[in-house]
């Protein structure tokens, strides 16, 4: 299997080796670079997003966003279609890649002159295949469409590879989970370009994030894919969130807490959903590698989840907190959030020490 090359994204490296890179794509239209967007788009950052693409439909939305080139330390992308001058414009404002689809930017001069401006200003240019572009509707087998997919994105990739242009990410993209995972491993055996996976219109929040754990994980595990991104039709939170924990639980990302926790039973004390719930924020942003149980009841609570770095319980109208199987708190349950909290940060402190 080739490994894929390294190629820099702004700050952040893909491929070679490199840690697998999430990524968003900001899901409204932007006007203006205010306060409220800059917070946005600091805490996707924190909940462990690398790389943003925005969708620069005109020239206008270039100079509209260009401010947070500045405001973040986060690589920008842009998703231009049809207009090879957004993308001049885009490349030349600093975005750091840029996402074409060159059956739709036309002409060969024009991605030319792309491919000169993204060489001269170090611009990375990501190029996307889409099963949706072509024509595999019908009797087509998944690999018979997969093979099409690839042929597409070799299609596409023949007027960069003719002037030297290789700060490439590829993108090969199905809403059917065999074609993605079929196309991409193909696309590898041939070629060492950083691959972007995600399943494209892949649903709401839980079909989207099955679909794509399917069709992700056994290309991840291949070590197939340097970046991804869950789409998902809901907030981008979720879709970090997602691919967050999809890269934590492959084993492919450090630094994160792992959560254990109890469905709730009838013998329940403890409304684990609504504790988990308050300290979602400290649970998505600590930079703490441990595990962590929220649980029910002391029936099976410490039991359970007696190998958890930090775990909580209920227990009648208390919570018993519990570290590494051993019972160190026990506090009334309106003080359990506090103290629990107050646990946290010295495990936090325990683990950087
Ligand atoms: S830990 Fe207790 S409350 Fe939670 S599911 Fe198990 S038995 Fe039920």
């Amino acid at each position: 299997m080739t490994t894929s090359r390294i190629i820099q994204v702004g700050s952040v490296p893909m491929g070679g080796g490199s840690p697998v890179s999430i990524q968003t794509m900001w899901d409204k239209p932007v006007s203006i670079v205010d306060d409220s967007l800059i917070a946005a788009v600091d805490n996707l950052n924190r909940k462990g997003c690398d790389l943003i693409r925005f969708a620069l439909p005109n020239l206008q939305a270039v100079d509209q966003l260009a401010p947070l080139l500045k405001k973040t330390t986060m690589p920008l992308v842009g998703d231009i279609h049809f207009d090879y001058k957004i993308a001049l414009k885009a490349i030349e404002a600093g975005f750091h890649k840029i996402r074409i689809n060159p059956g739709n930017i036309g002409e060969s001069w024009k991605i030319e002159e792309i491919i000169a401006a993204a060489a001269d200003h170090g611009t990375v240019i990501r190029i996307g295949a889409n099963e949706g572009s072509l024509n595999t509707s019908g009797e087509w087998s998944a690999s018979a469409r997969s093979q099409r997919l690839v042929e597409a994105a070799e299609g596409n990739l023949e007027i960069f590879e003719r002037k030297g242009f290789r700060d490439i990410v590829i993108s090969l993209k199905s809403s059917d989970i065999d074609v993605t995972y079929l196309s991409n491993k193909e696309f590898r055996k041939h070629h060492d370009y950083p691959l972007h996976l995600g399943i494209t219109e892949a649903g709401p929040l839980i079909p989207a994030i099955v679909k794509s754990t399917i069709g992700l994980s056994g290309l991840l595990k291949e070590g197939i894919g340097e970046t991804i991104r869950i789409s998902i039709s809901d907030s981008p939170e979720y879709e970090i969130l997602a691919a967050s924990e999809l890269l934590t639980n492959l084993g492919l990302k450090k630094g994160r807490i792992k959560i254990i926790s109890c469905p709730k039973c009838g013998r329940t004390s403890f409304d684990t959903h609504g504790f988990l719930e308050s300290i979602k924020e400290e649970l998505n942003t600590l930079p703490l590698e441990a595990s962590v149980a929220v649980m029910g009841c002391s029936v099976n609570g410490p039991g359970e989840a007696r190998h958890a770095d930090l775990g909580i319980t209920g227990n009648g109208k208390q919570v018993l907190i519990f570290k590494q199987g051993e019972i160190i708190r026990r506090e009334d349950i309106c003080s359990a959030k506090e103290a629990f909290l107050e646990e946290l940060e010295q495990l936090r402190q325990e683990f950087s020490s």
